[in-house]
């Protein structure tokens, strides 16, 4: 068996015949389950060969620190983003939609949908990969905010997707055409409130009749709350590595415990719905679109087929792909934050660079870094890491 059930409370069950996944099959089967909702996090997209940002080894967030940033988390911190965009353009760049294929369990999202079972599918995701599996937008809901839209920091307008999408994907700052303010998506950043249609789409959770949460530690609220408001008589199942929260406290609840998409098989084959499963999953192979620049496509193309949950060499390459990178933007974003920030102290309301609005900052090669600021013994490298230091400093 590819999974094992957790403990659960000695209750005995009163929806499900037992706690099983036999049991489980029966009831999504039966009348009595129409509305099925979702809670999933990192857990389901680690298969897809994206990091989970807080696993301490492979996450995102352990990767970003090697990229000279004060703490991790500043990436997603929007006071740091207003002084130094280039982290967490950086970290847009690997996780831009398009470039990971959905996992089996993303499709198996899809499958509830098309079974007309699914209510909603919370997410904590901002990898847009239940979208990319298609599950229909309307029964999607990104607590966390995601790639989708973007707007300026500074007055609030939209910013066109296509030039949005260009931009992280030349590795380029997006600003604002109106104000020079930088660009960021509509992603949920620390200290900011989570999106009006989250808060207001609670309640229907009263109405659940099974929750499926998938691959998150329920650790982050106020999302991991959610758990809490189905009534009792809502089987809970919680699909992951390892048990979290109060999940099996609950006569009804159910934890199967270890890799997603192996349960998720597992389940649909009991189903009888493991043919549509793979069906789905089939769909979303061509999903997988190459970066700009053609070597670079390939290797990522490879990158994504290969099933990198376990794989360190690959987020290792990954990883140094993104330094390389970052060291690149730092030295072109260098010249327009410093004329910005100079500018900003004489008038911090109105932006005088002399950057003309809209025009984006081209990002050159480390290695034709000005010999001013290049020590001629340094290697290339060696600078570009110089240079990430200075600009630490200097934050
Ligand atoms: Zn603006």
């Amino acid at each position: 068996m590819s999974f094992r059930y957790g403990k659960h409370d000695s209750r005995k069950p009163k929806v499900l015949k037992r706690r099983d996944i036999p049991s489980l099959a029966k009831y999504i089967k039966s009348e009595r389950c129409k509305n099925v909702f979702f809670m999933i996090g990192a857990g389901i997209s680690t298969s897809a060969g994206i990091p989970d940002f807080r696993s301490p080894k492979t996450g995102l967030y352990a990767n970003l620190a090697r990229l000279n940033l004060p703490h991790p988390e500043a990436v997603f911190e929007i006071g740091f983003f207003r002084r130094n965009p280039v982290p967490f353009y950086t970290l847009a760049h690997e996780l831009y939609p398009g470039k990971f294929r959905p996992t089996l369990s993303h499709s198996f999202i899809r499958l509830i949908a098309e079974k007309g079972l699914l209510h909603t599918c919370y997410t904590q995701n901002i990898d847009t990969l239940e979208r990319r599996a298609g599950v229909p937008e309307d029964k999607i809901i990104e607590a966390h905010g995601s790639f989708a839209t973007q707007r300026c920091i500074d007055c609030r307008k939209p910013f066109d997707d296509a030039l949005m999408k260009e931009h992280i994907m030349a590795k380029k700052i997006a600003k604002c055409p109106h104000c020079s303010g930088y660009v960021k998506p509509d992603i949920v950043f620390f200290g900011e409130g989570l999106p009006p249609h989250f808060i207001n789409s609670l309640n229907s959770l009263l109405d659940a009749d099974l929750l499926i949460i998938m691959g998150t530690s329920l650790t982050v609220h106020p999302f991991a709350s959610l758990a809490e408001i189905p009534p009792q008589s809502c089987p809970r199942v919680l699909i992951n590595m390892e048990p979290v929260g109060d999940i099996g406290d609950n006569p009804d609840d159910l934890l199967l415990l270890g890799q997603c998409d192996q349960i998720v098989e597992e389940l649909c084959k009991e189903l009888g719905w493991h043919d549509d499963l793979q069906r789905l999953w089939a769909d979303t192979e061509g999903s997988v679109i190459s970066d700009t620049q053609p070597e670079e496509g390939k290797e990522k193309e490879g990158a994504a087929k290969k099933d990198s949950a376990e794989d360190k060499g690959n987020v290792d390459d990954a990883l140094a792909e993104a330094e390389a990178r970052l060291a690149a933007l730092v030295v072109a974003e260098k010249e327009v934050l410093g004329e910005k920030d100079t500018k900003a102290e004489e008038n911090p309301t109105t932006s005088t660079s002399t950057v003309a609005p809209g025009v984006v900052v081209e990002e050159k090669p480390a290695t034709t870094s000005s010999p001013s600021t290049t020590p001629s013994q340094a290697t290339p490298e060696e600078a570009s890491k110089k240079e990430v230091a200075e600009k630490e400093q200097k934050l």
